[in-house]
């Protein structure tokens, strides 16, 4: 059998005739950047995650980054994030010119910790002025703890939601809970366009009157600049596909919980609880499983094995943003961030898409028990 770890191919037959309807007529208006679709995903997106505003953007690396600067986050301005995400959540940081400052992660969540990021604040003070809690794999960071500590320390929250679209705590949805929420449309999220997309998310009129105009170079009236922004704006035809796939992202998200469900009961089946742990569901609300993510002994051995017998898997991450080469001016040591090394060994991505077989997920499970029977 061969079990790919996504399968957009599968996805795309669900939604073919559709999308290249759409991105047929977009092609004939020849209304190519900023027109109807775009304002319709932003309402579809701020409907859905339960905030006032959306803006669409070019990724959600960017998206980050004008989250950043509508706070006036720049040089001498530092931002906690957590040890253990992807590598666009600290280069957003540094690209606006500020310094990112590390901080653990929780063993069972892989999440922020806010005990960590309380120690940061005291150490640096004053000046970090944003925190970046991800939402990774697709569940909720614990909010109302980061977002205690972080208001006691009177800074802003950005929630990089890149991968938890739909996603929600304690009733409300990612992206709508901090000042401003991030999100990608890259294709391998869970509602992923034709190439690289963005969008900002935010309660606060504000901001999204600072968002609206840091994404056309800073101007409100064309030609008439008060502020530096960027170039960062959504395609048109991005938009038109996403908003088809849009409308099939609840079903798509239920068949990636039925699916992680199913993985629970085969590992608890198979009795392998001292070499693989499933992901935890811990925070109350919905995890959207972007990523079904199992921590394992042997992890490497595990993967060459899977990768024998036709199964796909991915490390996210292999590397702490500690230890990047990037950052090593930084000064953090080995034994910075204990969880977030820990996780860098031992975390292994399997098979989880929506149309995916329960014959499929079965097999998985079976050849990783083959892997620790020794067979
Ligand atoms: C994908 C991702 C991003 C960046 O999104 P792009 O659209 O690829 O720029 C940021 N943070 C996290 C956690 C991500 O998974």
């Amino acid at each position: 059998m061969n079990v790919k770890l996504l399968d957009l191919a599968a996805q795309y037959e669900a939604i073919r005739e559709d999308a290249e309807a759409e991105v047929l007529k977009v092609l004939r208006s020849q209304r190519m950047i900023l027109g109807e679709n775009v304002k319709g995903l932003e309402a579809d997106v701020a409907a859905y995650s339960g905030a006032k505003f959306a803006l669409g953007c070019a990724s959600g690396s960017d998206a980050l980054i004008l989250a950043l600067r509508a706070f006036g986050i720049g040089h001498g301005a530092m931002v906690a994030i957590p040890a253990f995400t992807f590598f666009a959540t600290a280069g957003a940081v540094s690209l606006t010119g500020a310094t990112p400052v590390f901080v653990d992660i929780e063993p069972e969540s892989f999440n922020m910790d806010a005990a960590s990021l309380e120690r940061a604040f005291k150490k640096h003070k004053k000046k970090i002025k944003a925190v970046i809690p991800v939402h990774l794999y697709g569940q909720c960071a614990d909010m109302d703890k980061i977002t205690k500590v972080t208001k006691k320390f009177g800074a802003k929250v950005v929630e990089d939601a890149a991968q938890s679209i739909g996603a929600s705590y304690k009733g409300k949805g990612a992206g709508a809970i901090g000042d401003v929420g991030c999100f990608s449309f890259y294709p391998t999220k869970n509602l992923g366009g034709v190439g690289d997309g963005g969008m900002v998310t935010t309660n606060n009129q504000k901001a999204f009157d600072t968002l609206a105009m840091l994404r056309v170079h800073g101007s409100k009236v064309r030609y008439y600049h008060k502020i530096v922004g960027m170039n960062s704006r959504l395609d048109e035809l991005q938009a038109a596909v996403l908003r088809v796939k849009f409308r099939k992202l609840d079903e798509w998200t239920n068949r990636r919980i039925e699916n992680a469900a199913y993985y629970g009961k085969l590992f608890g089946a198979a009795g392998l609880a001292g070499s693989v742990t499933p992901p935890a569901h811990v925070v109350d609300g919905r995890h959207v499983y972007n990523q079904y993510v199992i921590r394992c002994k042997k992890r490497d051995g595990l993967r060459e094995h899977l990768t024998k017998a036709g199964v796909g898997t991915d490390i996210y991450y292999p590397v702490p943003l500690h230890f990047q080469d990037c950052y090593k001016a930084l000064g953090y040591k080995k034994g910075s961030f204990p969880v977030s090394e820990a996780a860098a060994k031992e975390v292994l991505a399997i098979p989880v898409y929506p149309e995916l077989k329960r014959e499929e997920i079965k097999y998985v499970v079976d050849s990783i028990y083959a892997f620790y029977a020794g067979k």
